[in-house]
């Protein structure tokens, strides 16, 4: 086996990277983007490592040496707890922790980059020699890693409700955010210009530790309606800290998959921030220009009123137009396969259902479409919020399925409001909607939510799968 034959495995690879993430962009085509994309990981590795053992890969003109034995062996174990971890998480997973799963494996790419980084350094450190282009590359390439690293710790807590959602605001949060950046920059060039010694010690320490606490401070300062775009942030940052740990080892195999993930998690982060009318720049400079209070609990929005399965089975056997718009509770209560199941009764009755999906819907994009896929759900009636909106008010009944900050009219007419401005399913304009939720609690964002007050809304209390079970008897 010679070199070309691994730089070919790498071309190989990044293909197939390309032509999985094309692949991704349709629910027709996921799978099989899905399918390429994992053997496209299977070459990489498998080239990687057979390069490494053998010494084929190209350490930027250094001497090309075989593995030795107990490194071969530290390979071989560390696959094997690898894919051990990673099998058993994959397969224990539910639908509704993928999200802090997401933001774990996140939080390991950075730290890798944070390791790999330090280990060039004291590769460098035992070499003597440092050179200023690779001294930035793995100054930089810590810096990303260790604020991936941190930022997303603080999302998987947050996101698996192990610490609160609302944002930490420290007065300055700001200034903070700048300073730690500004300082940065001077860390860097003090580095580049003094590697060696206590000195370079002292000053990439201090840059790692300034990191950690910057991806600290960055996602906690994100209130719970920023959160989606935080993740995709956060998996942008994982693929330039890939793309930098590639620069540092001299590796292009693992420069272009960083940079293919984080160039399309940046992408998907700026069509997130559309879809939520925020700015890009906001939030990912940490919920710059909101002051972070959570509003609205305490207003008195008046009495609720309730429903009973058997009084919502009798609404839609009359109906002739029916919008459902599930959220984070459909995935909680694994509703989807019950909410297929009515979608067919009813449209076996002449009854024209479709479906609203917001952007932000349940807890990472495209969780909806994911989870009304697996239940056989003909795509062409689920519509994204912006197809469906126009014909809310045109329509007879809207069922919300554990959905609550997606269809809350305080984004569009409260300015107060924490979610002000963000774009929602316009759920209150139809003439009756329904609402399948346990309790009066809040949503995600903690914001109270005025649609179960209104004239035309109805609360059917319990868990989402149950009551649409009970209607689907009635009927
Ligand atoms: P929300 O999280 O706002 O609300 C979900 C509702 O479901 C809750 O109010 C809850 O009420 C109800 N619920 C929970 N379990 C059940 C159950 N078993 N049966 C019936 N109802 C249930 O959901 P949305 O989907 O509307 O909004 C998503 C939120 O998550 C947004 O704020 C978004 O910003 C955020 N987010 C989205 C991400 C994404 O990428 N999509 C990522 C991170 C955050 P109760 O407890 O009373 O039952």
């Amino acid at each position: 086996m010679s070199l070309s034959l691994v730089t070919g495995s790498y071309i190989i690879a990044g293909l197939l990277f390309i032509l999985a993430l094309a692949g991704l962009s349709k629910h027709e085509t996921s799978m099989r983007g899905n399918t390429l994309g994992a053997i496209g990981m299977g070459v990489a590795l498998l080239f990687v490592i057979l390069g490494v053992v053998l010494g084929l890969t190209d350490n930027g003109g250094s001497a090309q040496v075989a593995a030795p034995p107990w490194a071969i062996g530290a390979i071989v174990l560390a696959l094997i707890i690898g894919a051990i971890i990673g099998i058993t998480k994959a397969q224990r997973v539910e639908m509704t922790g993928m999200p802090e799963l997401i933001a774990l494996f996140h939080s390991f790419v950075g730290l890798a980059a944070v390791l790999v980084g330090w280990t060039s350094y004291y590769h460098n450190v035992a070499s003597g020699h440092f050179d200023a282009l690779h001294s930035g590359e793995l100054f930089v390439g810590i810096f990303i890693g260790a604020v991936t690293f941190t930022g997303s710790i603080v999302a998987y807590l947050k996101l698996s409700a192990k610490i609160k959602s609302a944002p930490l605001t420290l007065p300055g949060h700001n200034l903070l955010n700048l300073g730690a950046i500004v300082a940065f920059l001077v860390l860097t060039v003090c580095f580049v210009l003094y590697p060696a010694g206590s000195n370079g010690l002292i000053l990439i320490s201090a840059m790692t530790l300034l990191a950690l606490l910057l991806g600290l401070h960055l996602v906690a300062s994100i209130g719970g309606g920023d959160m989606p775009v935080v993740i995709s942030m956060l998996n942008s940052y994982s693929g330039w800290a890939a793309a930098a740990a590639g620069f540092t080892l001299n590796n292009d195999l693992l420069i272009i998959t960083g940079a293919l993930v984080g160039s399309s998690g940046a992408y998907l982060s700026f069509i997130m921030c559309k879809a939520m009318n925020r700015s890009f720049i906001s939030v990912i400079a940490g919920g710059f220009g909101s002051d972070g209070a959570v509003k609205g609990e305490e207003k008195d929005y008046g009495e609720h009123r309730e429903i009973s399965a058997v009084e919502v089975a009798e609404l839609l056997r009359s109906a002739s137009s029916v919008v459902i718009t599930p959220g984070y509770g459909m995935a909680v209560a694994q509703a989807q396969s019950a909410v297929a199941d009515l979608t067919s009764k009813l449209r076996a009755k002449g009854v024209e259902v479709r479906f609203g999906i917001h952007p932000v819907a349940g807890r990472l994009p495209g969780h909806m479409n994911v989870l009304l896929a697996e239940a056989k759900v003909p795509y062409d009636i689920v519509l994204e919020m912006e197809e469906i909106n126009d014909d809310l008010a045109d329509t007879e009944v809207v069922l919300v399925i554990g959905a609550n900050d997606t269809v809350n009219p305080a984004a569009a007419e409260d300015p107060a409001s924490p979610i002000a401005g963000m774009p929602v399913l316009e759920v209150w304009k139809a003439a009756q909607v329904i609402v399948f939720k346990r309790s009066m609690a809040t949503g995600y964002a903690g914001v109270q939510n005025p649609l179960f007050f209104k004239e035309n809304a109805s609360m059917l209390f319990g868990d989402a799968k149950e009551r649409v079970e009970d209607i689907i008897k009635e009927l």
